[in-house]
């Protein structure tokens, strides 16, 4: 299985289905890109273009490599057949269920399924498909051009060379892939949980705000605050991965979901992408 000239279609273009696209193209695959939000994969691609051209004027880039990748995404009204999907909706099983169905009944039987799933088992999300052994994860940081660290994720079915092939692409990406079992929440946002689930005990129990934390935890030594972190990611995304991590690990009450957070999502306070978060922003 060689992805090096794979057609790929990215399925979702929020914030990480835009940062994937952006990756790929740069790396010299076509893209297509999809989104049910009318307009989304434009605005994905129209913000993207805005953010080259602003690199590219500091010389970081050169206008050719700019034309080149942008030439390179497509955004597209409808699913369509591709080498690769690599899916970036919504956290949810159900919905994401409902995708790899569509997906595969239009798909080669040979075209591989990632998911940049956060914490949905990769065994369940591949129960109902035709060809389980063809989906994997393919866990990306957010922000997906700067991150490194690519967490490859096998469930139960998953073909060891599908995630060997995806391994493979993703280091051809200049990312680290590193391989794991599908367990809840994986490596990293199995030992993050409890790192945002304090920040938010501390801010219930009103013993420090949002800018104090963040200065302590940055002073200590990391890149980011535990707040300014979940304004970044998302609320909504980040209360859906604790309500999955928390019911997948028959929750136990290490992993708690947090009334703080909820409160957030329920006001649609849900980070940076609605310009207000623990922060504002203009
Ligand atoms: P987002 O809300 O920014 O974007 C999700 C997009 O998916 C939206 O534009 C929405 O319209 C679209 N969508 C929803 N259902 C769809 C469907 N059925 N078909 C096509 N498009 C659909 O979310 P995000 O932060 O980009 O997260 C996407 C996925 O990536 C989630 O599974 C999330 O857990 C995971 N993830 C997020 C982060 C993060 O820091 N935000 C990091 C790693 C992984």
């Amino acid at each position: 299985m060689n992805l090096d000239n794979a057609r790929i279609l990215v399925v979702g273009a929020g914030l990480m289905g835009a940062g994937i696209a952006q990756v790929a193209a740069q790396a010299g695959h076509a893209v297509a890109l999809f989104d049910t939000r009318a307009g989304a994969a434009d605005a994905a691609k129209a913000k993207l273009a805005t953010t080259l051209e602003g690199l590219a004027a500091k010389g970081k880039l050169t206008a050719d490599a700019v034309a080149a990748t942008l030439a390179r995404i497509t955004p597209v009204a409808a699913l369509q057949p591709a080498d690769l999907v690599i899916e970036a909706i919504v956290e949810n099983l159900d919905i994401k269920r409902a995708l790899f169905a569509e997906l595969e009944a239009l798909l080669a039987d040979d075209a591989i399924i990632a998911t940049n799933t956060s914490s949905i088992s990769v065994t369940a999300l591949a129960r109902g498909m035709k060809r389980p052994e063809r989906l994997v994860g393919m866990h990306f940081f957010n922000p997906v051009p700067l991150m490194k660290l690519v967490e490859v994720v096998s469930g139960l079915g998953t073909d060891s060379h599908v995630a060997q092939a995806i391994a493979t692409l993703a280091a051809r990406w200049g990312k680290t892939p590193v391989h794991t079992r599908s367990t809840p929440g994986f490596i990293v946002n199995r030992i993050a949980r409890p790192y945002y689930a304090e920040a938010l005990m501390l801010l219930q129990d009103q013993a420090a705000t949002p800018e104090r934390i963040d200065a302590c935890l940055r002073a200590a030594g990391f890149r980011m605050g535990p707040c300014e972190l979940m304004d970044l990611i998302g609320h909504d995304t980040n209360f859906a991965v604790t309500n999955s991590v928390f019911a997948a690990n028959f929750f136990d009450r290490r992993f708690t979901p947090s009334l703080v957070q909820q409160e957030l999502v329920d006001a649609g306070y849900l980070g940076r992408k609605t310009g207000r978060g623990f922060y504002r922003y203009p």
